[in-house]
């Protein structure tokens, strides 16, 4: 065919997308010559057995081609790794009924007034979307979401996860009730709970929901004090939801706690009704 002679002496662009070279198989010898305006070489038909043509490739499509599979391939790994870390975010304190996490996307998020909100907690919750949406963007110091139960922010915290694994971020997120429980599992198998408190340490986002849900203690102030510590000092992403404003959590942190928390963070308050008492409406999701 002599393809290889077309091979030499090319000066091939940069890159060139495949979708900028003619149809392949046609149905006129005419319109299977074609000249690249790249290379300058031009490509002989091949008559196919149906009596159509097949133009055949200058060396930059052949190229391009590749480079294409090449993408392919990348994307196709991209998005398992994607999957793969999707996989982790809920799922790494073990129990399989939570493998799906709480619910939540950002587009999901329910933003219009309902009975009880006020115009100030209409205005929090547009705000809160917003900044969560910013973070997730580029997780960069500690974003703590506060507010009474129902209001969104475990909501939200889910959001910033999937957001952020799905953009290649690794994030996992823990419920803190779930959390203690993984740990006294470990504990009463006489298991190192800290590998598991540091690959929460060390993941390039954590998320911790309800922070002050399990009742304050000096161990949880310690596990606590320890990640939040590790976090900050290492420079990694954490967002944090808590029910009580960020005063009243010195009975969960210590004051060493606190300060770590409260340090660099982005506090966003949340108001407005318990979306949980409120009547379901038909394909709403909280
Ligand atoms: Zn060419």
């Amino acid at each position: 065919m002599g393809l290889s002679r077309l091979g030499t002496a090319l000066r091939v662009p940069a890159r060139l997308a495949v979708s900028r070279f003619p149809e392949r198989i046609v149905e006129t010898q005419a319109a299977a010559c074609w000249t690249c305006p790249a290379c300058g070489t031009q490509v002989q038909p091949l008559r196919l057995d149906d009596g159509r043509w097949l133009r055949l490739r200058c060396q930059c499509e052949m190229q391009a081609s590749a480079q294409q599979q090449q993408e392919r391939q990348r994307a196709l790994l991209a998005q398992q790794r994607r999957e793969l870390l999707a996989s982790q975010l809920f799922g790494w304190l073990a129990p399989a009924q939570l493998a799906q996490g709480p619910p939540g996307r950002f587009e999901s998020f329910r933003l219009e007034a309902r009975p009880g909100d006020t115009p100030q907690t209409v205005r929090q919750r547009q705000l809160a979307l917003q900044e969560a949406q910013r973070f997730a963007q580029d997780p960069q110091g500690t974003l703590l979401l506060v507010g009474p139960p129902g209001v969104g922010k475990t909501h939200l915290a889910a959001a910033i996860a999937r957001a952020s694994v799905e953009t290649g971020t690794p994030c996992l997120f823990a419920c803190t009730v779930a959390l203690f429980e993984q740990i006294q599992v470990l504990l009463r198998q006489d298991e190192d709970y800290l590998r598991l408190l540091q690959k929460a340490a060390q993941v390039p986002l954590l998320v911790l929901d309800d922070l002050d849900k399990p009742k304050p203690s000096d161990f949880r102030e310690e596990v606590y004090y320890r990640l939040l510590d590790q976090r900050f000092q290492s420079g990694r992403a954490t967002v944090v939801t808590a029910n009580h404003p960020p005063d009243q959590l010195l009975a969960w942190l210590g004051a060493a706690g606190v300060s770590r928390l409260l340090g660099a963070a982005r506090i966003l308050e949340l108001g407005g009704p318990d979306y949980r008492l409120l009547p379901r409406r038909a394909g709403a999701v909280s």
